[in-house]
This record gives structure tokens, sequence and C-alpha cells, in this order.
């Protein structure tokens, strides 16, 4: 039988606010363990919650981002459960109200555009962390409070997606947002940006979801394709053999690279949830929610598709630039002082971003600054100095940060446009390499290319080369 796959993810976001989410203790990464907690995010007996507004703006914020209509009355409620990391023995968090529903994201799938829907986005409290020692025979565990009560945003989709490629590009897209609307730093490797899968199979062609299973401990973007596509071939062997599909939480195993059976699937009434009774529901008027909607940047898919259109560029160079908010602004802020949108690209996704990679820094860090890329475009663009040289003047203004015309002046860089002297030179280079004169009236076409080398060398690349092209072949027949 042929099966399509049905793919929903559940995504957490960390909020990088300064403080916690009900209390006022920091939120930083890496601080030496419990030394960032509190009674209140201990869960200590008798503490009141106060709720972090930052966090909740941010929250709303992706809310608005992602096409949700936002709940005007919005409430948190009690989701009971008991794990070791979790004090309070329950999580605050939205189940009657989420702040935001029936969302959607659209999505670049190798050049279509699906759209993803998005049944909700919810704030809710991280819970600590668990440390597993790694000594042999260690048969204990440590816990560490710093994250308990970090701002949580969950967003949930629709089971819309089928396959791995619309899996990857939901991730990418998603996380593209988070980092543009500034609400997460999402660093996979400290833990800021998860991602569960519920996957299920049915028989092509049908309509009624199959069984679904959900798949825990997915560490990467990576981890989900391939726990997606483990689980996929998994479900297929089992519906072949005619038994069904467990609803159950699977724990994606990394090392093994297979998923292995969890628990089986909780519902909603296992949690018990209950509307907290320590913090009052959030009421949101218009007012507010335009404010917040303002803050909201142009989003990388737009951004990218009006780079496309607007500059001509390529997917592939509009891709690169959306990447990074900082990147796409760095771009348009050299075209508010000249506008030459494919030499600023090929500046800021080549050579820009290579420097800001060697010496790990933002590219706003560079000692290169809008202002100065545009001056080095306008000179070759001008013929003032060749490409050939720009580069010769990039590294300098990357190593001092001085301007491109300074550089030029200082070392004398100026273009050579004497056809005079540039004939000269030629005269000087056909004498010398007669026999490759000879080849390129034999029809050896790359003897020119070596005879231009020549010239370029003698002049130390401050020749025209477009001239010197020109005068050479009209020196020896072309
Ligand atoms: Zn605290
Ligand atoms: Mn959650």
């Amino acid at each position: 039988m042929e099966y399509e796959v049905v793919v929903g993810l559940e995504t957490h976001a960390e909020l990088s606010t300064i403080t916690k989410l009900f209390c006022g203790c920091s939120t930083k990464f890496g601080a030496e363990p419990n030394s960032q907690v509190c009674p209140v995010c201990l869960g200590m007996p008798g503490v009141l919650p106060v709720m972090n507004k930052k966090a909740f703006e941010s929250a709303m914020k992706v809310a608005l981002a992602l096409n949700c209509t936002i709940n005007k009355f919005t409430n948190f409620d009690r989701k009971s459960y008991y794990y070791p990391d979790l004090p309070k023995n329950y999580q605050i968090s939205q189940n009657y109200y989420n702040l935001g529903v029936d969302g959607y994201m659209n999505i670049d799938v190798n050049g279509t555009i699906k759209k993803v829907r998005i049944h909700n986005v919810h704030l809710e409290e991280e819970a600590g962390k668990l440390i597993h020692p790694e000594e042999v025979g260690a048969n204990y565990s440590l816990v560490d409070f710093n994250r308990a009560g970090v701002p949580l945003l969950e967003i949930v989709s629709q089971p819309d997606m089928r396959s791995t490629d619309e899996v990857e590009s939901y991730m990418q897209t998603l996380r593209k947002i988070l980092l543009y609307t500034e609400v997460s730093d999402c660093k996979m490797q400290e833990g800021s940006l998860r991602f569960e899968a519920s996957i299920s199979l049915r028989e092509k062609g049908t309509e009624k979801l199959g069984n679904r299973v959900e798949i825990k401990n997915l560490n990467s973007m990576k981890s989900v394709i391939k726990g997606m596509e483990y689980e996929a071939k998994r479900q297929a062997e089992l519906l072949d053999r005619g038994e069904t599909i467990a609803r159950e939480t699977r724990l994606w195993d990394e090392v093994n690279e297979r998923s292995e059976r969890m628990r089986s699937k909780e519902e909603a009434q296992d949690y018990r949830y209950f509307p907290e009774p320590d913090l009052l529901p959030v009421l949101i008027d218009e007012k507010w929610m335009s404010e917040i909607k303002s803050t909201i940047p142009e989003l990388p898919f737009d951004r990218r598709q009006r780079f496309m259109e607007v500059f001509k560029l390529s997917d592939y160079d509009a891709s690169c630039l959306t990447e990074e908010k900082v990147l796409a602004d760095f771009f348009e802020y050299c075209l508010s002082i000249s506008d030459r949108p494919k030499a600023f690209c090929n500046w800021i996704i080549n050579d820009l971003l290579r420097e800001a990679k060697d010496r790990k820094l933002d590219i706003y860090n560079l000692p290169i600054k809008p202002k100065q890329l545009a001056a080095l475009v306008e000179t070759i663009e001008r013929g003032i100095i060749s490409s050939t040289i720009a580069k010769e003047v990039f590294s300098e203004m990357i190593l001092t940060g001085k301007d491109p015309q300074k550089i030029i002046e200082e070392k004398k860089l100026v273009q050579i446009n004497d056809e005079g002297f540039i004939e000269s030179v030629i005269d000087k280079m056909i004498a010398s390499n007669p026999n490759v004169v000879e080849d390129y009236k034999k029809g050896k076409k790359n003897a020119l290319a070596f005879l231009i080398g020549q010239v370029m060398k003698e002049t130390k690349g401050k020749a025209n080369p477009k001239l010197v092209n020109e005068l050479l072949v009209k020196k020896v027949g072309g």
C-alpha cells in the first residue's frame, strides 16, 4: 500500500526577556546552577506569580506575525504533572483561552508556496533542567532550577505537512520569524528552540487521519527530519503487517537514530487543567494590539519576495540577504545611498559575510559601514578603480576602517585610463612574447588572457582591464 505521511509540529521557543515569566530572576543562560532562583520560581507555598508584561507582548507579537486571531480575553491555566524539575507539580500554561488561534504561515517548498495553518500560539513557563552525571555507575541526577519559570512560547501547527522538505521549510521559516521579531535567540544548542513532531500515516488519496505518534527529544532540525523518516518507515511496516498504530509518545535516540516508546499518549483530561487562581485574566484591547502590531518588521518571506521583485535579485541572492535581518537591513541601508542592488548584494554575501564569519562578528560590528561599502561600489562603477584593485581596497578597509577614497589616494590605486600609456605597455608585452601572439593568431583564444594578465601585472593591476582588452585585440587582430 502507498502511504502519505502527515506531520504537525509543536514548537517551543524561550523568549529572550531579561527576567522570568512570573518573578524577577534573570534568564541568562549558562549561570552557576540554581543561582538564578527565588521562592516564586522554586514553587514555595504561598508565593504569588506576577506576569512579565514584556513576555506577554512578545507572545502577542508572534501570534500576530503568524496571522492568528488574538483572544481579547485570555487566561492562564494550571497543567498538572509531576516531574522532578517541576517543583510546583504544575506548569502555568494556557489551555482554555490561548493567546492566538487559527493563524497560518506561508512557506516556500522548492519554489512552491504553501500555507501551513497554525492551530494556536500560547504562553507558558519553562521547567527546570535535570542533569544526569556522566560518570560510570552514577545513580543520581541533579536538578538546576535556573531555567524554571523562563517564558516559553508554544506554537502548534495543524497537521498540514506532507514531506521532509515541507517540515524543513516550516522550521526554517518559523525560526526566521522568531529572529526577525526579536523575541527569541533561537539557539537550538542552548535549548531556546525545540521541536516536537506528530506523525501519522494514511493511505494515499484518503482523508481520514491515522493514529498519530508524538516524537520528543529532537535536539536539532536534522533530528526532526531523521526522526520523521524513521517514524514513517516504522509505521508503514506496522500497517503493512495489518497492525494498528498505538497512540503514544516516543523519544528520539540521537545516538542510535531510532525512536523508542516513552508512554501512551496523554489526553488533556490527564493534566486536570483548571484556571490559575493566582493570576488575573488578561484583557487585550484594539489599541494595545495595534501598538504591538506596529513593532512587527517586514517578515523574511515577504522581504525576500520584495527583493526579488523590486531589485531583480535571484531567489538565491534574495534568500541569502534575508537569512538574517541585520544583513537585509545592511543591504537596504546601502541602497538608500546608491542604487546598485546587485553589486551590494555580491559584496555583502561574498565578502562581508566571509569576513564576519572569520572574525565571529555580526556584520554591523565590522569596521566597514554601509556608507563605506556604498562608496567603494561607486568607485568601481565609475571606473576609478578596477574590481581587482577593489578587493585590495576592501581588505585594507576591513583592517583599518578607513574610507575607500582615502585608501585609493594614499596607495595611489587610481585606475589607469591613459590609452597612450596602456598601449606602450602592450607593445612591450607583444615584443617580449612573440610565441604567444603567434598562438593567438592561430586561434588559441586563451593566449589573449595571458597577454592581458601580463599587462595587468606590469601595471600592478591598475590598468583598466576593459581598455587593455580592447587595445590588445586591436593590436594583435581579433
Ligand atoms: Zn525566581
Ligand atoms: Mn508546552
